[in-house]
């Protein structure tokens, strides 16, 4: 018989919950997650999330704005003061957005962009066409790779300058750089090729979509002082507010991207989650910086307890990361994606990804070569470096040992007992992954 819409209607709320109860209950590490503080959430169900304000604040196409303004410009004034920003605009709704607006206000489609590739750490928003990525697919943009280095995990510097100069020889020089990636242990060298790219008239755009958390707490490099003409950002990796994005520029680009992002790539804006975000950044402006500095204090741990215990962590050499995220070389034991199947059955949550040779080596995204996994969300729930040790624990007995994951998660339960508030903020009493009804 034909389920009747209550049914229907109680399943999703019951697999709401089972989700949350979960949560509650696994060791979160994916790089690109975090969780919001419950004053972040109050925000994210408020009426502003039924609202429209397309516009800028005093210049809206709809009414109904005065309190919407209010925060909207707040949110702007925190960002430009959190970043030390000349300009901020909150409004795209996510990093790819934010992406896709930027690539309206610095380039025309056909023009050329370099970028990451993707097993360099490179995002869908920057691929090319040929692989449906955004600046190839929707912009048009004749998406190049940056030259990379294996053993720096890095851009290569040298051989950009001089694939820059061959463009320019050709009379076809790139029109945008886009820096930054998903897979992001060290800083990306925008000071050692800012005048590569200005000679040439090419602008510089920084995604930091996985390190604007870091950046905003003074512990990663800074884009803006170091020669890049705008900041692009999701506000939910390190940055640990609601899913949202948000563009960092000077004063002299302002025009030209707020037409990006309005007309441009939206309609609303998500203002309930624009009054998230605002709220994370009056967290992040008083326990950033202690927040940051633990988050890559704990990747390191994380990486060299892992190193101990017999993985191949990348950049071994380099104390494995300058930031939140490490990827580990499982070629050894497995694939990706069956040890990150196996590690999610002990509810030890992170991704597969590919390592910067897997292609050439002939893996491919489902069952790459690598794990990439990351420090903000157990940072946020209180962790240190003992807990890190006990997390690459279990990861080894699953991963290393064999051991059943089955038995491993009633461990991983038990230790995760104690960290149910989510830290670095001003209000905790509701738990970071407790259930609301408002029914
Ligand atoms: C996560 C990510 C984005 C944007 O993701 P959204 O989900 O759209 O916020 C953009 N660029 C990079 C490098 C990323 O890792």
């Amino acid at each position: 018989m034909m389920k009747k819409p209550r049914e229907f209607y109680d399943k999703v709320f019951e697999l709401l919950k089972t989700h949350q109860l979960w949560f509650q209950r696994t060791i979160p590490l994916v790089a690109s997650e975090n969780v919001p503080s419950p004053a972040v959430r109050e925000a994210l169900i408020s009426d502003f999330g039924n609202r429209y304000a397309e516009g800028w604040p005093g210049e809206r196409v709809y009414a109904g704005c005065k309190y919407i303004d209010q925060v909207e410009l707040l949110c702007i004034d925190l960002t430009k003061k959190l970043f030390n920003a000349e300009f901020a605009d909150v409004r795209p709704v996510s990093g790819v957005t934010a992406n896709l607006a930027m690539y309206t206000a610095f380039t025309e489609p056909n023009d050329r962009m370099l970028a990451l590739s993707i097993p360099c750490g490179g995002h869908i928003s920057m691929g090319k066409k040929r692989f449906s990525g955004t600046a190839g697919s929707v912009h048009g943009l004749r998406v190049e790779y940056f030259p990379y280095d294996y053993d720096e995990l890095n851009i290569d510097v040298d051989a950009t300058k001089k694939l820059v100069k061959d463009m320019k020889g050709e009379n076809d020089p790139p029109r945008l750089a886009m820096f930054g990636s998903s897979v992001f242990p060290f800083p990306h060298p925008v000071k050692d090729l800012a005048e590569t790219f200005h000679d040439v008239d090419a602008k510089i755009n920084y995604d930091a979509a996985h390190v604007a958390g870091l950046i905003a707490g003074g512990k990663f490099q800074n884009p803006l002082r170091e020669g890049a003409d705008s900041v692009t950002l999701s506000t939910h990796k390190t940055l640990p507010g609601p899913q949202h994005g948000a563009i960092l520029s000077w004063d002299r680009y302002a025009d030209q991207i707020k037409k990006g992002v309005f007309p441009g790539i939206s309609s609303n804006h998500h203002l309930h989650a624009l009054a998230g975000f605002a709220v994370a950044m009056c967290e992040m402006l008083e326990f950033g910086e202690k927040y940051t500095e633990q988050i890559i204090r704990n990747a390191r741990s994380l990486g060299q307890a892992l190193f101990e215990r017999g993985f191949k962590v990348l950049a071994e050499k380099k104390n494995f990361t300058e930031s939140h995220v490490i990827l580990v070389d499982i070629t050894e034991f497995g694939h990706g994606g069956e040890l990150e199947k196996e590690l999610e059955k002990a509810s030890i949550i992170l991704n597969r990804n590919l390592l910067p040779w897997d292609i050439k080596q002939g893996r491919h995204y489902w069952n790459p070569g690598g794990i990439r996994i990351g420090t903000p969300e157990v940072t946020r729930l209180g962790m240190g470096k003992s807990e890190m040790e006990q997390i690459a624990e279990f990861i080894k007995r699953i991963v290393i040992d064999k051991e059943s994951p089955e038995k491993v998660e009633e461990d991983v339960q038990s230790f995760r007992k104690e960290f149910q508030k989510v830290h670095y903020c001003f209000e905790n009493s509701t738990q970071a992954y407790e259930y609301m009804k408002l029914r």
